[in-house]
């Protein structure tokens, strides 16, 4: 993928906030529990390497990625750490997991004795179980079925049973009856478990900020870490989250609209007297979404709207005076004392801020402060 390197378009992404944000919540653990960074999907969004490299400095002993190719990156970069890649890898991979000491989640007995044709290695393959307590997603779903894989891991030496966990559906909401519900049938797969293997964790942002008494001895820490609140709006997080991501652009062209004049595809919007309009080199091709037509931008402290369709890689805002070209745009960030926040673009596209940072594609350069 090319990167917009000479354009004015960029994502910028405070490491101070982040470190902030993971360092804040290790002090909060309990003495001896584990931050593993998750920092799938380019680390939502922030740049796998760089948020890993903050995160390390700030107390995380570990990384959690998504898919192996994430784990590969991260060992290509130089990390030593323990990673776990958290989706179901294809047994075929099992060995070269092994070789590059990245653990597998594991949700059926089915999976191991796959896995197990492929180990031919010296190296054993770490395993974490994936208990499925009511996420509907991945895992074992019976005590019994945990009963038959912990047997086998016992008597096999291709594998090193290394961690277990579950993963709540519900952790960021103020109903806690559908979590606790997930956390009896936790206790209940724990209540069959032979031994303890050395991580048993549960917790990902939520449940570790709302939810500290079940925090095994390693959290997963996702969202929070990026200055997010994991429940957008409806729990306050136990300190303040500072948000790490600001995007940023430069008007680069300015011109008056005579009124009845229409703007962009479709011509959905005219000009109901003479404006002011500024082009903005950014668009859907870049994640900022096609529904945020109608949505608005900050220049010189004022909220600005997006005129018209959002285009593949350039959009128009109404100004309330002339502008240069090459005035500051902000489109998520502080301008001012006035800010736009994630929260605020996903609320307008009807989603979640998750979905909005890690949307953002790699053309925009990311630029690290
Ligand atoms: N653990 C698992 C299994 C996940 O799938 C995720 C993210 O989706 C996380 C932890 C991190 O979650 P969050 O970003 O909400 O902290």
């Amino acid at each position: 993928m090319t990167i917009g390197i000479h354009r004015p378009t960029q994502l910028v992404i405070n490491r101070a906030a982040i470190y902030h944000n993971i360092a804040t919540e290790k002090s909060r653990l309990k003495p001896g529990v584990e931050l593993f960074q998750v920092v799938k999907a380019n680390g939502y969004g922030h740049g796998i390497v760089e948020v890993a490299t903050v995160a390390e400095r700030a107390g995380a002993t570990g990384f959690c990625v998504a898919i192996l190719d994430e784990a590969l990156t991260l060992r290509d970069a130089g990390f030593k750490q323990p990673i776990l890649v958290l989706g179901i890898t294809e047994p075929q991979y099992a060995d070269l997991m092994a070789t590059n000491r990245i653990s597998a989640t594991v949700g059926s007995i089915d999976w191991l004795k796959e896995a197990a044709n492929y180990l031919t290695g010296d190296n054993q393959l770490a395993v974490h179980i994936a208990l499925d307590t009511g996420m509907g997603r991945i895992g074992f779903q019976y005590p019994e079925e945990l009963r038959t894989a912990t047997e086998y891991l016992e008597s096999s030496s291709q594998f090193n049973f290394e961690g277990i966990f579950t993963h709540f559906s519900k952790a960021d909401a103020a109903d806690t009856a559908y979590f606790q519900h997930q956390l009896a049938r936790w206790q209940a797969f724990m209540a069959v478990l032979p031994v303890r293997p050395k991580y048993v964790h549960v917790s990902n942002s939520a449940t570790s900020l709302w939810h500290d008494a079940c925090n095994g001895n390693m959290i997963r820490y996702g969202v929070a870490a990026y200055g997010l609140n994991p429940s957008g709006v409806e729990l306050t997080p136990p300190f303040e989250l500072q948000p790490a991501m600001s995007l940023t652009t430069k008007m680069v062209f300015v011109k008056k609209l005579p009124k009845g004049y229409s703007v962009s595809y479709g011509a959905t919007y005219t000009a109901q007297q003479d404006e002011w309009v500024a082009t903005l080199p950014i668009g859907y091709a870049d994640g900022y979404e096609r529904r945020l037509q109608g949505f608005h931008v900050l220049v010189d402290a004022n909220y600005c709207d997006i005129i018209g369709r959002v285009c593949m890689d350039q959009l128009m805002i109404r100004l309330p005076h002339e502008y240069p070209v090459g005035t500051e745009v902000t489109m998520i960030g502080e301008d001012h004392g006035k800010t736009i926040s994630l929260q605020d673009v996903a609320d307008y596209c009807g989603t979640i801020h998750y979905e909005i940072a890690c949307g953002f594609t790699e053309r925009l350069n990311r630029t690290y402060i």
